[in-house]
């Protein structure tokens, strides 16, 4: 067959590759489980399962593009006019909103490294430059060398909190500090697709923040705590302009139908859900223990997973966990993300971590 030599866009060539959490992979004999995607491990509840098999007979239909019924059902819930809020395809759709919205090639995105690998992507993407700042030696925010990092040609400081992969969130009094700093004309983004674990005193009240600064927008997700990863919805809240700006930069009836519907209905059943939540939490806090007790530093977790710091050993500690039917994500030299799931699973984290030769 012929070369293609159609003209792409020099700016992809930046690019970096997306690496997905890969499924569970069976071992003889043994269950497997995905611990690699920070999914809610619970399978959808009935009532949402029922809506969805409801809406399935429609799909010959577009959806509803405005998404009004649940830009309703959301402002109410969290009780900010529906003007404020933008739906996208997952919360990583809505990230491609912001960048593209308020992007253009050269500008500058402040970012935490590590943090949640989409950033770069998305910011690449625009052809904008990613300005990555390493977190602390204990895998948190440098919030103060992250002010530092802002220049005349910022337009968007991502703040991951609790951040991805690592686990820690901010602490309100200096992220209240960090923004005293940041200029007004500067777009910073509270993402917490997290949020529904957080236990930490000292985190953030984003919504709280929004209020009362009209620079700072909240990303949150249907896909960790409601169990929805499959179907892709997630919002910004963020004051009108921007969010305008962030429904003006979103793909053509990106939300799908099923997504809707099934995003209301877990919104009406979060009571429901959020027992689970408080079983992953209590998970994680017996699984966090149990590593302590072993002799592992883990930072401080205020998500659905945790965080082992290897460093080089990351490649053998993830071939150990996968040994075993655990499937984790590796992040080249850093270290191993490793979400909460069933207890089985947790038992048999522990059980590798325990087994693991460590100096
Ligand atoms: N933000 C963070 C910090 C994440 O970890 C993820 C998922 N890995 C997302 C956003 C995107 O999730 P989704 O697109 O499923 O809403």
């Amino acid at each position: 067959t012929p070369t293609s030599t159609v003209r792409l866009r020099g700016a992809l060539d930046a690019v970096p590759a997306y690496v997905a959490g890969k499924p569970a992979a069976a071992q003889a004999g043994i269950t497997a489980y995905k611990m690699s995607s920070n999914e809610n491990p619970y399978p959808p509840l009935p009532s949402v399962l029922d809506v969805v098999r409801e809406h399935a007979g429609r799909i010959n239909r577009y959806p509803d593009m405005g998404v009004a019924a649940l830009t309703a059902a959301l402002a109410e819930r969290l009780d900010v006019p529906p003007a404020r809020i933008a739906t996208g395809p997952g919360s990583v759709g809505v990230l491609g909103q912001i960048i593209t919205a308020l992007c253009d090639p050269g500008d500058e995105v402040v970012f935490a490294w590590r943090s949640f690998e989409a950033y770069p992507i998305l910011v690449a993407l625009a052809g904008a430059t990613a300005v990555q700042v390493p977190l602390t030696a204990e895998s948190r925010h440098d919030l103060d060398a992250m002010a530092a990092a802002v220049t005349d040609r910022t337009k968007v400081v991502l703040v991951c909190t609790p951040n991805n992969p690592t686990g820690p969130s901010v602490r309100a009094d200096e992220l209240e500090a960090f923004l005293d700093r940041v200029p007004q004309d500067v777009l910073v983004v509270l993402d917490e697709a997290y949020l529904e674990f957080v236990t930490s005193e000292e985190a953030p009240d984003a919504l709280a923040i929004h209020r009362a600064r009209p620079n700072v927008a909240v990303l949150r997700t249907f896909s960790k705590a409601y169990g929805l990863a499959g179907l892709r919805v997630g919002y910004a809240v963020a004051h009108e302009p921007v969010a305008e700006a962030l429904r003006k930069a979103a793909i053509p009836f990106g939300v799908n139908s099923l997504a809707q519907a099934a995003a209301i209905a877990s919104l009406e059943a979060y009571d429901e859900l959020d027992v689970r939540v408080k079983e992953l939490v209590a998970e994680r806090a017996r699984v966090v223990a149990g590593l302590e007790e072993q002799g592992w530093e883990i930072p401080d977790t205020d998500a659905n997973f945790v965080w082992f710091g290897v460093g080089e050993r990351t490649p053998e500690l993830a071939a150990a966990f996968q040994e075993a039917g655990l499937t984790v994500r590796p992040y080249g030299t850093d270290g191993v993300r490793v979400t909460i799931a069933e207890p089985e699973a947790n038992d048999r984290l522990l059980e590798v971590a325990a087994a693991f030769p460590r100096p």
